[in-house]
């Protein structure tokens, strides 16, 4: 059986051909040109599920399903996209746009879960019944897999665990509210605290790193620093991981996945973060005479949206 998975971005649309194991047979990609109406977007878009599957020697009416990773809110039920801030868009009706075009079955869900999908048919959580995945990014996504299924929710809104509150009145978050786990979690939460931080302490390492101009922080400037032991950067990295870690002992205490998937950018920090969140959940789990979710770093990459946007449609 074969299956089209579509990684949707603000800036690339990338495509793939994918068999039942999650295996990339054929892939393209195009640029989004996001100012465009949705309407052009979505036509380009199966153009190029036309164009993969010709790459792959077959025609789109002979795959069994074509799946969408969309970075937004995303109702699978309905097919409408309620929001995509990348693109600018409100309750787009874009599987049945996409219909007008593709004589299958076509999928959407939030790239974050689709994500977590791909890791869990091809990737570090292949095997397990349930996983989370959370994407470290400028933002927190989430994924939730349960039975190899991504959940949504009743609504199609579930799994947004960035938005999930970890502080009362704390940080206020772009989704309007306080406190959000992914103002603690994300690139975007240690580019803060390092301002702040070097304010205080012009001497860090960081400050030298960015040319003395904080604008130009970025989060892996921070971690570069924290691991050749900046004192500065490495508290600035002690309190994100803290508050990583409050995150992901809420999902352990609600859930009790098998194993937890850090993905995103900030998960290029490889083994020197993996080692002190597993650290610091270990000090947090609530019953500790029990077994916990396992932790690991997402081993995909940027072939998880295809992979995943297609096995959608399994
Ligand atoms: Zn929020």
């Amino acid at each position: 059986m074969l299956y089209i998975g579509v990684d949707l971005g603000g800036t690339g649309i990338k495509a793939g051909l994918v068999n039942e194991k999650g295996k990339i047979l054929a892939k393209g990609s195009m640029l989004t040109h996001a100012e465009r109406p949705y309407q052009a977007i979505i036509a380009d878009i199966a153009a190029l599920c036309n164009k993969v599957a010709a790459e792959g020697g077959v025609k789109v009416s002979d795959v069994a399903a074509v799946g969408v990773g969309v970075p937004g809110i995303c109702d699978p039920k309905t097919g409408i996209i309620p929001m995509c801030t990348n693109l600018g868009w409100h309750g787009v009706p874009f599987v049945q746009e996409m219909r007008k075009y593709i004589d299958r079955p076509v999928i959407v869900d939030n790239d974050a879960t689709v994500a977590g999908l791909a890791e869990a048919v091809a990737g570090v959580s292949a095997g397990s019944q349930t996983s989370v995945f959370i994407t470290l990014g400028t933002g927190v996504g989430g994924g939730i897999i349960i039975n190899g299924r991504p959940f949504s929710g009743a609504h199609g809104v579930g799994s947004e665990i960035g938005h999930m509150i970890v502080k009362m009145d704390g940080e206020l978050c772009t989704c309007g509210n306080r406190g959000c786990f992914e103002r603690y979690a994300s690139a975007t939460a240690i580019i803060r605290e390092a301002r702040i931080a070097v304010a205080a302490h012009p001497e860090s390492a960081i400050m030298a790193r960015c040319g003395g101009n904080p604008e130009k922080i970025n989060a892996k400037i921070v971690i570069d620093c924290a691991k050749e032991a900046d004192p500065v950067a490495k508290r600035v990295f002690d309190e994100y991981v803290k508050g990583l870690a409050y995150g992901i002992v809420s999902i352990i205490n609600i859930l009790d996945p098998e194993i937890i998937v850090l993905g995103g950018g900030v998960s290029n920090a490889g083994k020197f973060l993996l080692d002190s969140v597993r650290e610091e959940v270990e000090k947090l789990v609530f019953i500790k005479a029990m077994p916990h979710a396992l932790i690991e770093l997402a081993r995909l990459g940027s072939d998880a949206g295809i992979i995943g946007a297609a096995m959608l449609g399994r």
